[in-house]
C-alpha cells in the first residue's frame, strides 16, 4: 500500500557505539541524537549510538535480532566488540555468566550472545513446525578460542595453546585440531560460553591483565538443508557462519603494567586491532565496488580467522564501548576513531 516503505538494504558493515553508565558529572561524551554523540563540542556520527541509560534487550534489539536475520537468510555474520578495558566490551557480549542460564526475560544483564541463541534456536524451531510438506533440517556447531600474544588457545580444551590455521582446498580455512561442538539447544550453548569464558581466565598471572589482552572468538555454523523431493527442496542448502568477538583492550600501554611481558603483550594488541581496522575498512569498499579480490587477511591471527567471516556474503557489526569521563578521552577518540576508520 502507500504507506509502505521498502527498507534500505542491511549494510555490509555497520558501526555502533555504546555509551556505558558512569557518574553523570564526570560525563564529557554525550549523545546528541539517534546517531551521533559529541565529546566535549566535537560531533561524530556512525550507524546508531547507544546511550547509557540502554538496557542489555535494547541493544539486542538493534544488534542481534538483525544479526540472527541475517544468520537465517545464509549470510555470515559477525559482531566485534572494540574498546578501552572497562567500556563494557565483554558485558555488552556474554553479560555476567550466571544471566547465561536464567531467561533473557528474568535476567536484564544478559548478554546480547546468549540472547542471539535463544532467538536463534527458537526460530530454527518455528521453521521446522512450518516447514509445510517439506522436512527443514539444520545441524549447528561451534567452537570458541582465544588469541593470546599471536598464538591461538582452545577455550574448550585449553590444553591446546598454540594451534595453527591451516588453509587448503579441501577444507577451506580452518584452526588445526581446536575442538568442534555440535549443538541441539539454547542449554547446550550457553554451557559451551560459560565454558569458555571461565578458560579465559586460567594461567593468567593476573586475570585482569590476561582478559584485556587477549581476543576471544566465538564461532557458530548453522547449516540447513532440505529433506524431500519437493521442488520446494531444490537449491534450499545454506550455511552461515556466526562470529562473535570481544577484542582485547585498545588501551595505551601503561609503563607500570608487568614489564616486558606487558609491553610484548600490547604490541601484539595494537599491531593486531590496527590491521583489523585497516581490513575492516578495505572490504567496506570492496563491498561497494563489489571486488573482493586481493584482499589480504593474513596480517594477524585475527585478520587471517575472520577471513571466513569478513568480505562476500557477509554483515558486520563493529560495536564501539566507550567509557565517556573525562580521564578516558584518549582512549575515547581512539575508539571512535577506529569507528569511522572502519566505514
Ligand atoms: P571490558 O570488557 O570492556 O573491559 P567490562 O564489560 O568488563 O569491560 O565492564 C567493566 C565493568 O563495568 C563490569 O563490572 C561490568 O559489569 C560493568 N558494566 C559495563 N557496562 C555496563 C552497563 N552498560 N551496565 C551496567 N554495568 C556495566
Ligand atoms: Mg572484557
Amino acid at each position: 500500500g502507500p504507506d509502505e516503505v521498502s527498507a534500505p538494504p542491511d549494510p555490509p558493515v555497520k558501526v555502533v557505539v555504546r555509551i556505558r553508565p558512569v557518574n553523570q558529572a564526570d560525563q564529557v561524551v554525550k549523545k546528541v541524537s539517534s546517531d551521533t554523540l559529541s565529546v566535549e563540542d566535537r560531533k561524530f556520527s556512525f550507524d546508531s549510538v547507544i546511550d547509557s541509560n540502554a538496557k542489555q534487550e535494547d541493544v539486542f534489539q538493534l544488534v542481534g535480532v538483525p544479526l540472527v536475520k541475517n544468520a537465517l537468510a545464509g549470510y555470515n555474520a559477525s559482531i566485534l566488540s572494540y574498546g578501552q578495558t572497562g567500556s563494557g566490551k565483554t558485558y555488552t557480549m556474554w553479560g555476567p555468566p550466571s544471566a547465561m542460564v536464567e531467561d533473557p526475560s528474568a535476567s536484564s544483564h544478559q548478554g546480547i550472545v546468549p540472547r542471539i541463541f535463544q532467538m536463534l534456536f527458537t526460530e530454527i524451531q518455528k521453521e521446522q513446525e512450518n516447514s509445510e510438506g517439506k522436512q527443514i533440517n539444520f545441524q549447528c556447531r561451534c567452537s570458541f578460542l582465544e588469541i593470546y600474544n599471536e598464538q591461538i588457545g582452545d577455550l574448550l580444551d585449553p590444553i591446546q595453546r598454540n594451534l595453527e590455521i591451516k588453509d587448503d582446498a579441501k577444507n577451506g580455512l580452518y584452526v588445526e585440531n581446536l575442538t568442534e561442538e555440535y549443538v541441539t539447544s539454547y542449554e547446550d550453548v550457553t554451557q559451551i560460553l560459560i565454558k569458555g569464558l571461565s578458560s579465559r581466565k586460567v594461567g593468567a598471572t593476573s586475570l585482569n591483565s590476561k582478559s584485556s589482552r587477549s581476543h576471544i572468538v566465538f564461532t557458530f555454523i548453522v547449516e540447513s538443508w532440505c529433506k524431500g523431493t519437493s521442488s520446494k527442496c531444490f537449491n534450499s542448502s545454506k550455511t552461515s557462519r556466526i562470529t562473535l568477538v570481544d577484542l582485547a583492550g585498545l588501551d595505551r600501554n601503561k609503563v607500570d603494567d608487568a614489564g616486558r611481558q606487558g609491553v610484548k603483550e600490547g604490541k601484539h594488541v595494537k599491531k593486531s586491532l590496527s590491521q583489523l581496522g585497516h581490513l575492516v575498512n578495505i572490504l567496506a569498499k570492496a563491498a561497494q565496488s563489489g571486488n573482493f579480490e586481493d584482499i589480504t587477511y593474513r596480517g594477524s591471527c585475527l585478520t587471517h580467522l575472520l577471513q571466513e567471516s569478513l568480505g562476500g556474503n557477509s554483515k558486520l557489526t563493529v560495536l564501539c564501548a566507550i567509557s565517556p569521563e573525562n580521564k578516558n578521552s584518549g582512549d575515547t577518540l581512539r575508539t571512535l576513531r577506529f569507528g569511522q576508520r572502519v566505514k
